[in-house]
């Protein structure tokens, strides 16, 4: 078989090598290059989005800010999954609280804003702090403010107008404006749905974030209540949607309660951890649902965690010596804060996974790594 993915990164790329064993090629559609490849080789295998498609047997994706008439291309082949309604759910954030609302997911305070009618409504209807948030891809980094004080209002709706004036976008921008969470921790909860409805996830994972990005993600057990509230929400989305494929929640716990921040309707940086800590990882049971196969088991094997390696091309070998470690590049040229690949760790025990963390942490260097090993120094 053969499928086509949309979008050409590290996730394509771990795509292609769990789809391998299954005698299942990944091409995949680099939007920039509008060619496609051979994610492993690197090597263009067609000229055309069109080949591409024609060649396919199923087409899905790996990122959701992917052009409309792309997806209508690949919808109109009848081999799209999920389907493009659920990429471009998780590439708006005004249609995503749409989904929550109806799905009756708990999530944040929110008004979408879309001028500034609509942002003196936020700030009637919201408490401050308030975050706000584009409601499509920002780009240079841009496209999220924080509103502490009303002294700051006048300013932040200056900001959000000229971005809005600055948006290539063909959809409209917007701006979700949220109220700020008090939250314990961030978690997420990634799972897979098949084509007959079929719906397995895997434990939810604490995450850690360096800098606004995720850096540390661990694996969680003991959570039963939490657990049974994540999948509830994961099964309403993904029926509401009919999606198929690996889908991604992001949630603020608060207390017992899980509110959801955001959805990814792809394979997500926060499951790499299966990879190692699972008999499927993330990436083949994404090829599996959606190309129609029996899902893989997503139960925790054994405490697994993982590092992000962020702007760094490389980290000492030493830490291959420490069992239970596996290293996975991305083949990325150097840039900083750019994801370049992670580092998983597994142990028998919990005790045991600390102790390798911590074993791996003292071989990273400070000067990229110092909110990480200070993120496991406090774990141990
Ligand atoms: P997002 O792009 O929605 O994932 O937001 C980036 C980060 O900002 C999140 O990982 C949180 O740490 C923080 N954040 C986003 N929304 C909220 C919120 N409503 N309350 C508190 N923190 C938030």
């Amino acid at each position: 078989m053969n499928v086509l993915m949309l979008g050409a990164g590290q996730l394509a790329r771990m795509m292609a090598l769990a789809a391998k064993p299954l005698n299942i090629e990944v091409r995949a559609y680099d939007v920039g290059s509008e060619q496609v490849i051979n994610p492993l080789a690197n090597e263009q295998v067609y000229g055309d989005l069109a080949s591409g498609i024609a060649h396919a047997d199923a087409i899905t994706a790996e990122f959701e800010h992917i052009d409309h008439d792309v997806l209508a291309l690949c919808e109109a082949s009848g081999k799209l999954k999920p389907s493009s309604q659920a990429i471009k759910i998780g590439g708006d954030r005004r249609l995503e609280k749409a989904l929550l609302a109806q799905s009756q997911a708990d999530n944040a305070e929110h008004v979408i804003v879309e001028d500034e009618q609509g942002f003196q409504q936020a700030l009637e209807h919201l408490s401050l702090p308030i975050i706000l948030k584009s409601a499509l891809a920002g780009y240079d980094g841009k496209g999220q403010w924080r509103l502490k004080s009303n002294e700051q209002a006048a300013q932040v709706w200056t900001e959000v107008d000229e971005f809005f004036a600055g948006s290539k976008s063909l959809v409209k921008q917007g701006i979700v404006a949220e109220q700020m969470v008090p939250f314990d921790r961030e978690v997420s909860l990634v799972g897979v749905r098949g084509v007959n409805g079929d719906v397995k996830v895997y434990p939810l994972t604490e995450n850690h974030h360096t800098d606004g990005v995720l850096s540390v993600s661990l694996a969680l057990t003991g959570e039963e209540e939490l657990q049974k509230q994540a999948q509830q929400v994961f099964t309403n989305l993904t029926n509401a949607m009919d999606y198929v494929g690996i889908l991604a929640i992001e949630f603020f716990q608060v207390g017992n309660k899980l509110l959801v921040n955001e959805i990814a309707p792809r394979v997500h940086n926060s499951g790499h951890w299966t990879q190692q800590g699972s008999d499927t990882c993330q990436f083949e049971n994404h090829i599996r649902a959606v190309c129609g196969l029996p899902l893989g088991g997503t139960e925790l094997l054994r405490p697994t965690a993982m590092i992000n390696i962020l702007g760094e091309d490389q980290v000492s070998n030493e830490v291959l010596a420490i069992q239970g470690v596996s290293v996975h590049w991305y083949g990325k040229t150097k840039r900083a804060g750019r994801k370049m690949g992670h580092i998983n760790v597994s142990g028998e025990s919990h005790a045991q996974l600390q102790q390798r963390l911590q074993a791996v942490a003292d071989l990273l260097p400070e000067s990229a790594f110092s909110d990480i090993k200070a993120y496991i120094g406090n774990l141990t």
